[in-house]
């Protein structure tokens, strides 16, 4: 992409209003426009990042073998009446009337429409186990949305749900979530710890929270240092082996890591004091268990090998797609901008013409951006007439991890400038040299 010819409308100013440097970073770098209070636009750059952030979580589910799908964001309160958290769900629910006087309802979430489409479908032990998902909008009428996407009132979810003949394959199923969890978010450079949580109104007894670790998170924690030297890393996993996806829960899910809604000051005195932590961290995403809530208040059975009608198991699991924009970004910057992990940049490098208009210089950039595009990799080429400074301030904030310069004076030399955003670091390279570094770093991180 041009940018003389690509719509990112960056701001000198820090806009008064936001609060957090995610926020900030985001409304500075033309990501996002606030529509009405905790609902956006999302501007050319941050729908590149949220198309990312989907992507993975797309690849992930899917080779966990969940099935994707697309419910709609409009729902009839009628499912919700017969579960039983019409009345339940209270003002987050946005409860809109049709013209025919319907009660309709912009969906918080879908365990009633998903188990209503289970049920009209399935009726034998032998479709089972099966996850459906889904990536999809949600609204909920939150009371104070802030923070910019992080606490969005529309935001943007992905949203499992397992069935199962049995507790023991529903755990299964809850395992094998929480393992695509942890890589999807490393995928995305995070590290996101999985906590025991509370079950609120989804109900349940086995849940976690995945938490990234940031200042600005709105939740309290509490768990053992040892945690954070985890890493789920490129081992391979056989998402059907109930021991290996058992064994990865237990290692993430042995040490102590609570948030205060499961804290146990007594337990937790039990981790050697030099690890015990307090800190706070973002929800990025939850997984559930809820056996048979859902399946039996509507009626979702199966037949099982005895010919016994029997509710299935369900869980439920969620991924907070937009918000993991902000926490990204909170996990991730510095004092001049954003530094996107090479897993979600919107932009794989920028190219920086020092001169534009001087032919050699113009011509190299072409070059680069030619042979960038040609193995598939997408650059952003800042060809504007501008200052050199201003485009270097543009590049740091909108973060994009690898940068060239290119100029007169190298160009003479035969190299141009590559820069990583991370580290600051240079060095001076041959333009083929500084294309294959860069073509190396992307194939190594491509799943
Ligand atoms: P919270 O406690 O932050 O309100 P939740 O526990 O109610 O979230 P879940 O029902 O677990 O949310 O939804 C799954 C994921 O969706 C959360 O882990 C979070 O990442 C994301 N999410 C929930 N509410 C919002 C929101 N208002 N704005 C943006 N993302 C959200
Ligand atoms: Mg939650």
């Amino acid at each position: 992409m041009r940018l003389s010819r690509y719509f990112m409308p960056v701001l000198r100013e820090t806009p008064a209003e936001a609060q957090i440097v995610s926020h900030r970073y985001m409304l500075r770098a033309g990501m996002i426009k606030q529509a009405a209070a905790g609902i956006y636009s999302w501007l050319p750059l941050g729908y590149r990042v949220l198309r990312n952030i989907e992507r993975i979580v797309h690849e992930e589910q899917q080779r966990a073998g969940h099935i994707p799908m697309l419910m709609p964001t409009l729902q009839s309160a009628d499912l919700w009446k017969e579960s039983g958290r019409y009345d339940a769900y209270g003002p987050e629910m946005l409860r809109i009337k049709d013209r025919q006087d319907r009660d309709m309802l912009y969906g918080p979430t879908n365990e009633e429409m998903i188990t209503d489409i289970f049920r009209s479908h399935v009726g034998s032990y032998k479709d089972l186990p099966m996850t459906l998902y889904h990536i999809q909008w949600k609204f909920r009428d939150e009371m104070r949305p802030r923070f910019g996407v992080m606490r969005g009132r529309e935001f943007l979810m992905k949203d499992g749900y397992n069935f199962d003949l049995t507790k023991e394959d529903a755990l299964h199923a809850y395992n094998r979530h929480l393992v695509s969890y942890l890589r999807s978010y490393e995928r995305m450079g995070l590290q996101a710890i999985p906590m025991r949580a509370d079950s609120g109104p989804i109900g349940g007894d086995d849940t976690h929270e995945f938490l990234v670790l940031a200042d600005t998170g709105e939740s309290e924690v509490f768990y053992d240092s040892d945690i954070t030297e985890l890493k789920f890393g490129d081992r391979t996993i056989d998402y059907d082996s109930v021991e290996q996806c058992q064994a990865v829960l237990e290692e993430f899910t042995s040490r102590y890591a609570r948030t205060d809604e499961t804290h146990d000051a007594a337990l937790f005195n039990e981790v050697p004091e030099a690890r015990r932590r307090v800190a706070r961290g973002i929800e990025v995403g939850q997984i559930f268990y809820f056996g048979t809530k859902y399946s039996a208040a509507m009626g979702a059975t199966v037949v099982d090998e005895t010919g016994a009608k029997v509710p299935v198991h369900m869980g439920s699991h969620g991924i907070g797609v937009s918000r993991l924009l902000g926490a990204i970004i909170e996990a991730s910057h510095d004092d001049k901008g954003i530094i996107w992990p090479e897993g979600v940049t919107p932009f794989h490098c920028g190219i920086v013409n020092l001169r534009q208009g001087d032919t050699e210089a113009d011509a190299a950039c072409q070059s680069l951006y030619d042979a960038l595009t040609a193995l598939g990799l997408e650059p952003l080429y800042d060809d504007r007439d501008e200052r050199a400074g201003a485009k270097f301030a543009t590049m740091d904030l909108i973060g994009l991890p690898w940068r060239i310069t290119v100029g007169p004076r190298g160009l003479k030399n035969g190299v141009v400038e590559l820069t990583s955003r991370r580290t600051g670091d240079s060095e001076e390279l041959p333009p083929a040299a500084a294309i294959a570094k860069i073509a190396a770093i992307y194939g190594a991180i491509a799943a």
